[in-house]
């Protein structure tokens, strides 16, 4: 019994089953060791203290794509862009205009925000070494993911793949703060690249993820190595690689992908909004969640992602907001809201809508980094990870309210059962 703590709430949204209504939470060493009625959890441990939270208690969220080092680039962010291509210019005017930046700081920022929304996980992409270390420095969980991006053979061979070796097994880490690798996206980096990272991550355990059909031009890209995409890498890259150079692979994107090895059950992708149904059956049988990030396609100029269509196929989910550098805010609950009016315009109308999209954004996210049997729901042996919104307690329609009107009403953010941040 010692050091055990029962928070207790006019409602508790577990996820792995309905909301209850005058509910409480026992933990004990950061986990939590029971989920209940307060009727029946405060007399069982008589000696505990009692935290009284006056809102609702629901697992951390997790953001399932990010790029916490960017948290400094919201003037890129802040009002949407006319194409892919645009934005892509403004994003790399705003990267080489700030070599000096100090990424770990940023990055730690990154991690505040989140929790000052009730986020306590996060799957990062990590472009500078220097922001490998902000979630297990900060004590949250997630996966840092080193980015390959720009890398061909040569590069890949000469000293690349040694660095980045190196880099993730020196990285900090810790149970629930891990690292992995991202290859960018499957044009961004070199054909032989790709598959021999795909083959790293493997060798040296960690996971994988990329941004996968986030262009609307990246479909020609990989099919006949044509489009605005095409010429773009080209320009930038300086001469054909090797896609480019024998006239595409005549394969969409996620068959391209799965070809390189680059999907599994220890991926996930980011966006998919260009899969299409085979796309979306492609990664569906290979296990692959999909974080769905609608904002930050709105920002990049791109369509959103057909939120209906991966719910009606049941295709894996999480959500993410992707960086300040395409959004306007680091709350995932946005985001939520957002896939709940598209699903709604896409004519999805079973009523498991909310209580999928609260998932999405707790297990879902947590699933798709590999972190589910630990964190994402509230049971006991998991992590107590919890955020607590401000928000309407009465457990009936509960999960439409946290979906439709949840973003912004956090009033405080548990890490491990300890407070981490409160209003
Ligand atoms: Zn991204």
């Amino acid at each position: 019994m010692s050091n055990r703590v029962v928070h207790v709430a006019p409602a508790v949204v577990p996820v792995v089953g309905p909301p209850i209504s005058d509910g409480a939470i026992a933990v004990e060493a950061g986990r939590i060791v029971a989920v209940g009625a307060q009727a029946t959890l405060v007399p069982a441990s008589p000696d505990a203290p009692v935290v009284s939270w006056d809102g609702v208690l629901i697992p951390g969220l997790v953001n399932a794509h990010t790029h916490l080092q960017y948290t400094s680039f919201a003037a890129v962010g802040a009002k949407p862009h006319p194409s892919y291509v645009a934005w892509s210019e403004r994003f790399v005017t705003e990267y080489e205009g700030r070599r000096t930046e100090d990424w770990g700081a940023t990055a730690r920022n990154g991690v505040e925000l989140g929790l000052s929304t009730g986020t306590t996980c996060f799957a990062d992409v990590v472009t500078d070494i220097a922001a490998l270390d902000a979630l297990a420095d900060m004590g949250v969980a997630g996966v840092s993911y080193l980015e390959l991006i720009g890398v061909d053979d040569n590069a890949w061979e000469g000293r690349v793949r040694a660095t980045v070796v190196d880099t993730l097994r020196q990285a900090h880490r810790s149970t629930h703060a891990r690292v992995g690798l991202s290859p960018h996206a499957p044009y961004s980096v070199d054909e032989p690249v790709l598959v021999k990272a795909a083959d790293l991550a493997r060798e040296e355990g960690v996971r994988l993820h990329i941004h996968l059909a986030e262009s609307d031009s990246e479909d020609s890209y990989y099919r006949t190595g044509t489009g605005a995409l095409a010429e773009r890498v080209s320009l930038r890259v300086g001469r054909p690689w090797s896609i480019l150079a024998r006239g595409g692979t005549g394969m969409g994107a996620a068959e391209f992908a799965s070809a390189c090895g680059l999907l599994g059950a220890d991926s996930h992708v980011a966006h998919g909004v260009y899969l299409g149904t085979e796309g979306r059956a492609i990664l569906r049988s290979a296990g692959t969640y999909v974080a769905l990030c609608p904002r930050s396609n709105l920002t990049v100029g791109i369509d959103p992602p057909p939120v209906a269509d991966f719910l009606t196929e049941d295709s894996p989910i999480a959500v993410g907001t992707d960086s300040l550098g395409s959004n306007t805010s680091l709350d995932v609950l946005q985001d939520v809201a957002l896939l709940r009016e598209l699903a709604v315009g896409g004519g999805y109308d079973r009523p498991d809508l909310d209580r999928r999209l609260v998932a999405a954004a707790t297990v879902g996210g947590a699933a798709a980094i590999g972190l589910d049997s630990d964190l994402g729901t509230l049971e006991p042996g998991k992590r107590a990870d919890i955020a607590v919104l401000g928000m309407d307690s009465d457990i009936s329609e509960l999960e439409r309210r946290i979906v439709a009107d949840g973003a912004g009403t956090c009033i405080a953010t548990l890490v491990s059962g300890e407070v981490r941040w409160k209003i």
